[in-house]
């Protein structure tokens, strides 16, 4: 190794501009030296071999990463002289954002560097662990697109079909840490032409197969509880919506309410039910709480079907029965940070107090920046018109 350096410092190369400005942390110089294109070229290395995308990606700079990509930048550059990727750098300086963002965009999870190593063992090796489990339970393209596949002679046709709800599924299943039942139906409902609920049954099946196919895990020699039981809870709330759909269809069957009408009361109905609060009393207070939602959600878990063999399960039901209806921690909380890569150590370290920077939704607890406030009783806040909508109901009687 000391004689590849040797040679090259005998025969120095310049290296690009840009290196200087993220070696020295002006990222806004940085973003805009990339921006109005005078890198010499997308790629270009500094003496390692490192591009700019892999040095952005080690620094965090999210936004010269995004800027990078967007002009085409490699993201499975292999230039690098210890053979690291942009993913690499990344997962080991834990930067989770720039990760889940080199991972949408196809970066290569089995590649290995020059010790034989992939990103997520690079990463666990230094303890970021929660960029280990982002990397380990992500859902390729690729992977949902074998569903789309006969696999087998029993099979008369493939789980599901290609296109627009592979393209769908994937978006839903992908980019967010945020696992309430409220946004992920929200999601499902906002779905392009209704593909998502209009394949239900199918998508059920090729979530069932491949959460059982995660936690067999034939490329590695442990199940991966954390994708296995995170396909299953997509599953176990699709599951949900299908068995609301049947019931309203029998309901409606004769009146000429048309699919469209139906889909709508559908989401309506399932949206409302979560929301519902009802009054109980804990530590001598009476309060009103989500108890459907809560509920349904220890529920999920209780329906894994590993649930006797998963770790992470048998974590979760412990922890759950210990905490009663109302009290802390919520069986979202719980899933929550199961389904980031949360130790549970940290995550019942983390205190709620102190002043919160990003608002969160009252109906589907995503962290918003734009969330709005309510302007009647400036109390609560929604990401939106919709979750404002769907919590109404509620809200209303809150205020009266
Ligand atoms: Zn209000
Ligand atoms: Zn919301």
């Amino acid at each position: 190794m000391a004689r590849i350096n040797c040679l090259k410092m005998e025969t120095p190369k310049k290296v690009d501009e840009i290196f200087v400005l993220l070696k020295e942390s002006r990222v806004e110089e940085a973003f805009n030296y990339i921006k109005s294109d005078k890198l010499t070229k997308i790629d270009c290395v500094d003496d390692h071999g490192t591009t700019p995308l892999q040095y952005a990606a080690f620094r965090g700079h999210e936004d010269i990463c995004r800027l990078l990509i967007s002009k085409g930048a490699d993201v499975n550059a292999k230039t690098q002289d210890q053979g690291y990727s942009a993913l690499m750098f990344a997962a080991i300086a834990n930067k989770v954002n720039i990760v889940s963002l080199l991972l949408d965009n196809n970066a290569d999870t089995e590649y290995t560097n020059v010790i034989g190593r992939t990103a997520a063992q690079m990463a666990s090796f230094v303890n970021s662990n929660e960029s280990v489990n982002i990397i380990n339970s992500y859902i390729s393209k690729e992977s949902l697109e074998y569903y789309t596949e006969c696999h087998s002679i029993d099979e008369k046709e493939p789980k599901l079909p290609r296109g627009e709800c592979v393209d769908e599924l994937h978006k839903l299943l992908i980019n967010s840490s945020n696992y309430s039942p409220c946004r992920i139906i929200k999601c499902i409902k906002l779905s392009k032409n209704n593909t998502l609920m209009n394949n239900a049954e199918k998508i059920i099946r090729t979530l069932n197969a491949f959460s059982i196919k995660a936690w067999k895990n034939d490329s590695q020699d442990c199940p991966n509880d954390i994708l296995s039981f995170k396909l299953h809870y997509y599953k176990y709330l699709f599951e949900y919506l299908l068995g609301q759909k049947s019931r309203l269809n029998k309901k409606l069957e004769s009146s000429d309410a048309s699919s469209d009408e139906i889909s709508q009361k559908l989401f309506e109905l399932c949206l409302k039910q979560l929301v519902s609060e009802e009054e109980i009393s804990l530590d001598g207070e009476k309060f009103k709480h989500r108890v459907f939602e809560e509920k349904f959600l220890r529920e999920s878990i209780r329906q894994h079907p590993y649930k006797e063999q998963s770790a992470l399960t048998k974590q979760m039901v412990t922890i759950l029965a210990k905490a009663p209806i109302g009290g802390y921690p919520s069986a979202l909380h719980v899933i929550n940070s199961c389904l980031n890569g949360q130790r549970f150590n940290e995550f019942f370290d983390s205190s709620e107090k102190g002043e919160k920077k990003i608002l969160e939704c009252a109906t589907c607890y995503s962290k918003n920046a734009n969330a709005k406030i309510c302007t009647h009783c400036k109390k609560v806040a929604y990401c939106d018109q919709f979750c404002q909508k769907v919590h109404w109901s509620i809200h209303k009687e809150i205020k009266a």
